[in-house]
């Protein structure tokens, strides 16, 4: 194998999607080849310098919106794979500059224009997330009722959210939002205390919206599953009751969590 043949492989190599002969005859390469070898390890540490910066990075929404609203860079039909963005950089791997230009450049575009698979209970998170960074406007009322009646009326009548009372643990409703993601409608009751923050989110759904990396419980007592999952430090738990799906989601710990939504849970 020449060198040349080795580089078109590597970035596979890394994303372990080569079949056993070519990741032998690369193995085989990389072991008389420093040069290869090097560039392997440059490979390795750019996937890893991006993991580590998607779990930080959050575009601004208007940002968001002109990227996706422009045709030159979001194509109607475009499923770019995030390889593709990398492509015409990836001769220069190796050096500070290309690790440089692709998180400038390319991460943000992979980010955006990332195809909205993601789950809705994921998605919404991102709410969380925003409140918690002070950068969601809402409107702040005394009145729990209020908020109930507010939401109602969003989905004309069709469901309720959640009235839970979570007063033995200091945190009452403030406020109240509608979401739309996915075409569905989302109603978030925001409960606040000294501290800390929960949010209940109430949707029509089934348990398949919970992402499919959550921990499944099933409280044995209730005779419900309860999935638990997590974004970043927020942590969440989905519970069905009918058709309607409800989350919580919290800094709190995830056992906490996990306990509070089987207290509060009404076995539909
Ligand atoms: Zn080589």
């Amino acid at each position: 194998m020449t060198c040349e043949e080795a580089q078109e492989l590597i970035t596979a190599l890394v994303d372990r999607e080569l079949l056993a002969p070519e990741r032998g005859s690369l193995q085989s390469h990389l072991q008389e080849c420093p040069r290869c070898r090097f560039a392997v390890e440059q490979e390795q540490l750019l996937k890893q310098t991006i993991r580590g910066c998607a779990e930080r990075m959050h575009a601004p929404g208007e940002l968001r919106d002109r990227i996706l609203s422009d045709r030159r860079i979001s194509p109607k039909k475009s499923h770019t794979r995030w390889q593709d963005y990398i492509w015409p950089m990836r001769h220069l791997a190796g050096s500070a500059l290309a690790v440089g230009l692709f998180l400038a450049i390319a991460l943000p575009a992979f980010f955006l224009l990332k195809p909205t698979s993601e789950p809705i209970a994921a998605a919404l998170l991102k709410t969380y997330d925003l409140f918690a960074r002070g950068e969601l406007s809402v409107r702040r009322t005394e009145n729990p009722d209020e908020i109930v009646e507010q939401l109602t009326r969003a989905v004309g009548g069709h469901f309720h959210p959640m009235d839970y009372d979570f007063t033995a643990m200091h945190l009452r409703p403030v406020a109240g939002l509608v979401r739309e993601i996915q075409g569905r409608k989302i109603l978030v009751a925001i409960y606040q205390g000294p501290g800390s923050t929960l949010f209940c989110y109430t949707f029509f759904g089934s348990e398949q919206d919970a992402p499919g990396n959550a921990a499944r419980f099933y409280d044995t007592t209730k005779k419900m599953n309860f999935y638990a999952f997590s974004r970043g430090r927020v942590n969440a738990v989905l519970h069905r009751e009918g058709d309607i799906i409800c989350i919580l989601a919290s800094e709190l710990p995830i056992d906490q969590l996990l306990a509070l939504a089987k207290l509060k849970a009404k076995p539909s």
